[in-house]
């Protein structure tokens, strides 16, 4: 048999995924290519040389779901201990549970409401002016009123986003539920969790097998394609064909690190709504893994900004010049031959672990259903639908 050797740019996730379904189903052999020097992308996790703790090099990652066969695909690579993530906000006016909940509301307002006294005190502050929600602030609004908007998401907004809220999509805020009982859980998901051994742990238990070849510290780029029969591209996707009709914007994420000794704020995330705060939130890490015990302790402080040269770009902004400049991208996406653009850069769209591994199982599907390589298709999923978030 003729094995087909598939190029991968990119060890995150959804090469991962595709390169192992293909390898194991297909006469496939793959070699994957991440100009880090680790594997797992942005979901990267260590241990700390100093303390032992379990860093998130990149930010705070939760693996949630409502897919069952995708955690269960997820369990497959390694143990995941059942993690609640639980999210406090810090405002203007104190400490409060986030997403806002019950609790939130009672405790912001100095209220005693049950449930549904909740439920209709929010839709009285809602703005019923406000028709089909256009933008980030007039959902927010509509939703929530002004006062809840200014100490929750305005300042935190603007310092993660760089822009007025009223610039971005009302779907950012729809990752976010409100909720009005008491639970705290900061995502809706039934199954939720974090792996024991990290991330990166996992990532490499997907790619170990002998038809993966994974080459660290090394690119594939547009000219390296011509090696592959074709090549799956998790790259950013404007990157790809060297930014030749201008730059999509990114945010990007740096962190300044903290040990102390003891226990630092108590808590996995708090996260900081005042515009006068210079960073978003606080990330203690050991309280991602409650099943260890440190006496010191780690902590990032997390910033946002722009992605200039050489920063690694987190968050899609897709501002209305950014889709413009999207469709064009597309078009020249689609006339190359051999190339599939995946996950959250190569689809430019802001994507959770979750449906980074649903779409690339889907993709792999598709392609193994697909003996002819040519028909197998540009994208695993249009850059043009929203994904998670925005
Ligand atoms: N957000 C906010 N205040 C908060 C938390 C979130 O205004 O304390 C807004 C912010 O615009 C953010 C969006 O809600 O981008 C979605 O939040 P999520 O936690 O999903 O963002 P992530 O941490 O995944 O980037």
């Amino acid at each position: 048999m003729i094995e087909r050797v598939i190029g991968f740019a990119g060890a995150g996730f959804s090469c991962a995924v595709v390169a192992r379904e293909l390898v194991t189903r297909g006469p496939f052999k793959a070699v994957i290519y991440d100009e880090r020097t680790h594997v797992a992308g942005n979901c990267h996790t260590s241990r700390d040389s100093e303390t032992g703790i379990m860093v998130h090099h990149y930010g705070p990652h939760i693996f949630h779901t409502s897919n069952e066969h995708v955690w269960n695909y997820v369990q497959r690579w390694g143990r995941f201990e059942n993690f609640s993530h639980q999210v406090k906000a810090s405002t203007a006016k104190g400490i409060f549970h986030l997403p806002i909940n019950l609790r939130t509301l009672n405790e912001f307002f100095g209220k005693k409401m049950s449930p549904s006294e909740a439920e209709k005190f929010v839709q009285s502050l809602g703005d019923r002016s406000i028709g089909e929600p256009k933008n980030f602030e007039e959902q927010a609004l509509k939703m929530l009123g002004r006062e809840l908007y200014d100490n929750f998401f305005y300042g935190y907004t603007k310092k993660q986003w760089g822009v007025e809220p009223r610039q971005l999509s009302a779907s950012i805020l729809k990752r976010l539920p409100i909720r009005f009982t008491e639970d705290l859980s900061y995502f809706n998901d039934p199954f939720q969790g974090i792996p024991r051994a990290g991330y990166t742990a996992i990532v490499e238990n997907i790619l170990d097998h002998p038809k993966i070849e994974v080459r660290l510290g090394e690119r594939l780029t547009r000219e390296g394609v011509k090696n592959f029969e074709h090549v799956f591209y998790s790259g950013p996707l404007d990157g790809y064909f060297s930014y030749q009709l201008g730059k999509l914007n990114y945010r990007t994420v740096t962190f300044e690190e903290h040990r102390a000794d003891g226990d630092f704020q108590n808590h996995s995330v708090v996260n900081y709504c005042e515009e006068r705060i210079p960073y978003t939130r606080i990330a203690e890490h050991k309280h991602f893994a409650p099943w260890e015990k440190f006496d010191r302790t780690v902590y990032f402080k997390e910033f946002s900004k722009q992605t200039e040269d050489g920063d690694t770009p987190f968050y899609p902004m897709r501002l209305d010049p950014d889709k413009k400049l999207l469709q064009d991208y597309i078009k020249l996406a689609e006339q190359e031959t051999a190339v599939t653009f995946l996950g959250r850069l190569g689809t430019y769209r802001y994507l959770d672990m979750h449906v980074v591994i649903e779409e690339a199982l889907k993709l792999a599907e598709v392609c193994l259903n697909e003996s002819d390589i040519k028909r197998w298709p540009h994208f695993s999923t249009s850059p043009l639908s929203s994904g998670a978030g925005g």
